[in-house]
């Protein structure tokens, strides 16, 4: 395998030269700066978190002695879901959308826990569900392609609406490539449901920042216009640089109710 990435931890982060450190974790804000001057620049700072805040959400993604992170199980039917028992995220997106990295990144702190990946076509697509300590659990939904099966269509709609446990959907869209067709499909299942989720955009470090902040400005228009249960703040991450993991990971735990108090940095 791989050598574990270099800036998993925030402790590494943090020997960065200070703007490329800024750039790592808050990879939105640096695109404010080549805003026109008088842009509304409030939906690029709404979850803003300080350093504390950011090491909490770290502390919960790293497994010690006394805080086991694991993969539990996998379902292709609600019956088969582990029993609802902790506050709960998921993750979906189109199939090479960066999902199954971008997991492994958030999990890197945890290199113990097997992120499975099952791309074989024709083979059976599966919610894969992992527990992080007592704290909560994330589902890895299977993506979805262009022609979903019905019988994934119906367990990615029996999931989102029976799940109560589910505090936050995570929707991956490709940072290069912007919103697809299949991509708004899936955003009109969510708002259909009712169900809060957040758009992450993927793969950042491949696209410009140009090309990055045309395709942020069109997503956040799209978002501002056409939804109700989208978190107006896009994530933006790379799970090769890995800018943006670290504050995903202080989302996450912010909306599973693992940080009581998020300080403004
Ligand atoms: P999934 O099908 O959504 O699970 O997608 P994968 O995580 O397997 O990623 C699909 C492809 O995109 C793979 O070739 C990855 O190496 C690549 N990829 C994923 N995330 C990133 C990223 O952040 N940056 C770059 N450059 N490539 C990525």
């Amino acid at each position: 395998g791989r050598a574990p990435p270099a800036l998993s931890a925030l402790s590494q982060v943090l020997r960065l030269e200070r703007s490329r450190r800024a750039a790592v974790v808050f990879p939105l804000l640096r695109l404010e700066r080549c805003l026109a001057p008088g842009a509304d620049t409030a939906r690029f700072r709404l979850f803003q978190p300080g350093l504390a805040a950011l090491q909490r959400a770290e502390a919960l993604f790293t497994s010690h002695r006394g805080h086991h992170i694991e993969y539990v199980s996998s379902a292709v039917r609600m019956e088969h879901a582990p029993p609802p028992a902790l506050p709960e995220v998921c993750f979906i997106g189109r199939s090479n959308v960066g999902k199954s990295s971008l997991i492994r990144a958030l999990f890197s702190l945890a290199p113990e826990v097997e992120v499975r990946v099952s791309k074989t076509p024709g083979h059976t697509k599966k919610m894969n569900f992992f527990k992080v300590g007592k704290y909560f659990t994330l589902v890895d939904m299977p993506g979805y392609g262009y022609r979903a099966p019905q019988d994934f269509v119906e367990m990615v709609e029996a999931y989102l609406q029976e799940r109560h446990n589910l505090k936050r959907t995570f929707l991956l869209v490709d940072g290069v490539v912007g919103l697809q067709k299949t991509d708004h499909i899936a955003v009109e299942m969510l708002e259909e449901f009712g169900i809060p989720y957040v758009m992450v955009l993927t793969k950042i470090d491949r696209a410009s920042r140009g090309l990055l902040l045309k395709n942020v400005l069109e997503i956040q228009e799209f978002v501002k216009e056409n939804t109700q249960g989208c978190f107006p703040q896009l994530f933006l991450v790379s799970s090769v640089e890995f800018s943006g993991v670290h504050l995903l990971r202080c989302f996450v735990a912010h909306v599973t109710g693992n940080l009581p108090t998020v300080e403004a940095r």
